[in-house]
């Protein structure tokens, strides 16, 4: 899948996508998502939270309602599945095949999410044997980005 591409004609940021899985994490305790509680979790400002809330919103990946908060499109649902994927593959790859530390695999997975091709994706998926969760227990969106069956869907990290 290749969705962090496709929604518009340049890549989006590694911030748009950081804040794209924030505010859907946050949306599966309380939807909408208030600004005040994407600023806490992203270890920010209100004014900058708000500020990324409005461009995510011109590009189409959010919508946001002034004093209710703001919840995804389904293109921008897509693209935080994609890289809660892209990044819990990651995890699950450098502590099974490169003895990374678990405590260390999330840093380097927050980077290297970003970067990998549709076809690592997939490599990385097959060597893994297509696996359901990642090495803290939570679970895996898979390729469709349909969550693994019986998991209780995105989880904290
Ligand atoms: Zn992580
Ligand atoms: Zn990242």
């Amino acid at each position: 899948m290749a969705y962090t591409r496709s929604v518009s004609k340049e890549p989006l940021s590694d911030a748009i996508q950081h804040y794209l899985r924030e505010i859907y994490k946050l949306a599966q305790q309380r939807s909408p998502v208030s600004v005040t509680a994407l600023a806490q979790a992203q270890g920010v400002s209100a004014a900058s939270a708000s500020a990324m809330v409005k461009k995510l919103a011109a590009l189409g990946l959010a919508e946001h309602a002034p004093y209710r908060g703001c919840t995804l499109t389904p293109a921008g649902e897509r693209v935080a599945l994609e890289v809660i994927r892209h990044h819990r593959l990651l995890e699950l790859y450098l502590a099974e095949t490169l003895g990374v530390h678990v405590d260390d695999v999330h840093d380097e997975a927050d980077r290297l999410e970003h970067v990998i091709s549709e076809e690592l994706e997939a490599r990385i998926d097959r060597a893994l044997g297509f696996p359901t969760h990642d090495p803290h227990g939570d679970p895996i969106p898979d390729a469709n980005l349909e969550w693994p069956l019986g998991s209780g869907r995105a989880s904290s990290r």
